[in-house]
Order: structure tokens, then C-alpha cells, then sequence
């Protein structure tokens, strides 16, 4: 029989010490109090059952000790209107596994820093499935969900493109979305059709409006191909979509057929010339850029033949919508070099996926996981932004200094 679904309504509330949470433990009332205090010290609300008034008024309901992690008792507060159930737990303590939170970030650390599973956890002597499965409980939550708890305003112009990756023998696309330092989406398809791709990409837009049911995104960067546009357009109607301007450059070279390779440089070069100048939003500049992108496919008909040149003008034709949107709104990113290295930094755990294909595990979770590792593990000592995560680079509030713990407070299911 299929277990019945209850709604999650986990709070994990930093005690400072353990000493402190085994002394509240002792005093009902100083308990609520002092997890009441957490909680609106986040500025967070609790997830009450439907039709209930919400607010704090609390009582305990029931401990319960758990076995495995040496005898711990565990609380939980019941709200006095509606009777949701809040299972409060210590900062000490992670969700779904009985590892200790200082070898959980050791271990995770080192496999955010590209360290096998498997060595990872022969280094911190735990079992590799305890290392994918604490990626995936925390991958649980949405992402918007957890960005928009650190006050982060859901992006109105984000970067989109989908990874190609390998799971098995199969390939597999990652439909993404990048705004800055932070990823705020990060899919699973087996087919790289639009329609595949929309289901993904809908997953966003449903997260987003269950926080913002107006938002809608002004402008989205793709790399031009045409599955993603068309998804995107779909899904986003009002949303201007650019194309970026360093993976044109690249194609023009590979529009150039039977030239030398000097000869396929130069005109790169000449090309991503064209953009330099995209400072006020002018349509003039838009006009003049229609002009000069004219020119330069004549300059290669007489410089490289008429077949070069009907293949670049025709290729033009198709993009410059992409590329005029951006000169309408130069304060927008005209390359996805951004989302390129969100990629990057997730192609070697992207690829540990394989040994933990089976039933029970789930991409889904797991590739959330990954992505809010990379949004809240913060950089090295010597990188630009040093000690600061990608989610306070882009503005983002945190509860504590501590990453891991802060994972463990954002990903809680008893929040609104
Ligand atoms: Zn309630």
C-alpha cells in the first residue's frame, strides 16, 4: 500500500549550542519562546493548514526520541487554530540522515569541490549513498523557494540554456536558468524537443508564482537555439529574447565553409566588433547595427565568395531580432558566460549521477542539490568575492554565517 503523503513541516532552528536546546527541552514555554524569537528573527511565516489566520500561537504537542542519533529528544509545537504540527529540529541534527552536520560539510564541501563521491567518502568515512542522499533531501525544496527566502527578487532577465550531459548511455539536457552568481533553475529532460523542454522550464514559472503569482520576466538571454526559444516564448510571451553575442561570434566561423583559418578569425573578430558599441538605448543604434551587419555579410561575399556570403546574410536574418534586443537594453548581459560557468562547475558531480541511477533515487532532487551547493557554498580564500556565496554576491540575505546551516534553514518545510 502507497504511504499517505503528509505535508512537511520540518523546522530546523539554530540553538547556538547543544547545551542550550537540552536545557529548553527541560521548559515548554521558554522552548516555544525561544523558537518563536528564531523564526520571526528570519522575518519567516509558518505553513498553518488552509483557512487558518496564521501568526504564533504555539503549544507543544508531543516528543518523540530519536533512536538512531543516540537517544535525542525531538519536539514539536502545534499551532492552537488549525493543529499543523511543526517538528522542530536542533541545529545539530540533519533532516532524513544520521550523519553529524560538521562530516555532512566536509564531505559536502569536497564533493562541491569536485571530489568523487566515492572519495569524498572514503576520506570522511561515511557511505557515498549518505553524501547523494543528503544532496537530494536538501534538493527537495524549490529553488525559488529558497532564494526568494534569502529576499532575493526573482530575476526579471535571466540567462537560459540547456546543459548536455550523459546519464548512463543515455543523453540527457539540463534546461537552466542563471541570473548572476545564482542558479535558479536546474531540469531534467531525457529529449531535447520544446515541448520537453517547456515542462521544465514550467516548473520555474510555477515555482515563481507560487511567490509572485504576477512575475513575469522582461527579458531572457539564450544561446539561439530553437527548442529553448520556442519553449521560453511559449511560456513567457511578454519577455524579449536576446541571443548572445559571444556564442554568435563563434558561429560565424562555422558558417565559413572552405576558407582558411586566419581568414575565419578576422571575420570573428570583425564580427563581434559590430557589438562594441551598446551603451544608450537608441533606435538609431539599432538601425545602425542593421546597416553594419548588412556590410559585413557583403564583405564576405566578395572576400570569401557568394556561397559564404548568402550563408552569413540568411544566418543574420534569423538572429538580429536577438541581437537588436539587447541594444534596446544595454544594461542587460549580452553573453551567457555566466551560465557557461554555472555548467562547468557542475559537469564533474553531473557525472557521478550515473553510479546512482535506480529506482529510488531521483535527478530531480539531486540536481537541485547540487545547484543550491553552488548558490550557497561560499568561494575559496584567493577567488574574487572571496568567503562570500554567490546568493550574498547577488544581494542575498542569510540567516547565519554558517552555509550548511543555512541550508538547513532555507530548505525547511514549515515556512510559507
Ligand atoms: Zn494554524
Amino acid at each position: 500500500m502507497a504511504k499517505q503523503k503528509r505535508e512537511n513541516r520540518t523546522i530546523t532552528v539554530d540553538f547556538n549550542d547543544e547545551a542550550t536546546y537540552h536545557q529548553l527541552c527541560q521548559d515548554g514555554q521558554a522552548f516555544i519562546e525561544f523558537v518563536v524569537a528564531f523564526i520571526m528573527s528570519l522575518g519567516f511565516q509558518l505553513k498553518h493548514k488552509c483557512g487558518c489566520q496564521g501568526g504564533f500561537s504555539l503549544t507543544r504537542h508531543s516528543h518523540y526520541v530519536r533512536v538512531r542519533l543516540g537517544g535525542l529528544v525531538i519536539w514539536r509545537l502545534e499551532c492552537k487554530h488549525c493543529g499543523a504540527v511543526f517538528t522542530i529540529l536542533p541545529h545539530f541534527v540533519l533532516r532524513y540522515s544520521g550523519v553529524k552536520p560538521e562530516v555532512a560539510q566536509r564531505a559536502l564541501l569536497a564533493t562541491h569541490g569536485g571530489l568523487s563521491l566515492e572519495w569524498s567518502a572514503t576520506l570522511f568515512n561515511i557511505c557515498p549513498m549518505s553524501i547523494y542522499r543528503l544532496v537530494c533531501a536538501f534538493g527537495r525544496t524549490r529553488l525559488v523557494t529558497v532564494l526568494t527566502r534569502c529576499q532575493l527578487p526573482i530575476p526579471s532577465y535571466f540567462l537560459a540554456d540547456e546543459k548536455h550531459s550523459h546519464c548512463l548511455t543515455e543523453k540527457v539536457y539540463l534546461p537552466t536558468i542563471v541570473d548572476g552568481r545564482v542558479i535558479w533553475h536546474l531540469g531534467y529532460t531525457e529529449d531535447k524537443s520544446a515541448a520537453a523542454f517547456e515542462v521544465s522550464y514550467a516548473q520555474f514559472q510555477h515555482a515563481a508564482h507560487t511567490v509572485e503569482p504576477d512575475y513575469q520576466p522582461q527579458g531572457i538571454l539564450t544561446d539561439g537555439f530553437e527548442s529553448t526559444r520556442k519553449s521560453l516564448h511559449h511560456l513567457f510571451p511578454n519577455a524579449s529574447l536576446g541571443n548572445c553575442l559571444r556564442h554568435a561570434t563563434n558561429r560565424v566561423g562555422s558558417k565559413l565553409k572552405s576558407v582558411a583559418q586566419t581568414v575565419r578569425d578576422t571575420f570573428k573578430e570583425q564580427f563581434y566588433d559590430l557589438f562594441e558599441d551598446r551603451t544608450e538605448p537608441q533606435e538609431n543604434k539599432v538601425r545602425s547595427l542593421g546597416q553594419k551587419l548588412r556590410r559585413f555579410a557583403e564583405k564576405v561575399s566578395r572576400t570569401a565568395g557568394q556561397e559564404n556570403g548568402e550563408r552569413i546574410r540568411q544566418w543574420i536574418a534569423r538572429k538580429k531580432d536577438g541581437w537588436y534586443v539587447l541594444f534596446r537594453n544595454p544594461e542587460w548581459s549580452a553573453t551567457s558566460t555566466l551560465l557557461d560557468q554555472a555548467h562547468n562547475a557542475l559537469d564533474r558531480k553531473l557525472f557521478m549521477m550515473k553510479g546512482f541511477h535506480h529506482p529510488e533515487g531521483s535527478q530531480a532532487h539531486f540536481l537541485v542539490g547540487l545547484a543550491l551547493l553552488y548558490n550557497f557554498v561560499p568561494y575559496q580564500r584567493r577567488a574574487k568575492n572571496a568567503d562570500k556565496c554567490g546568493v550574498e554576491v547577488q544581494g542575498g540575505k542569510l540567516p547565519t554565517n554558517d552555509w550548511l546551516l543555512n541550508l538547513q534553514i532555507l530548505t525547511s518545510g514549515g515556512f510559507l
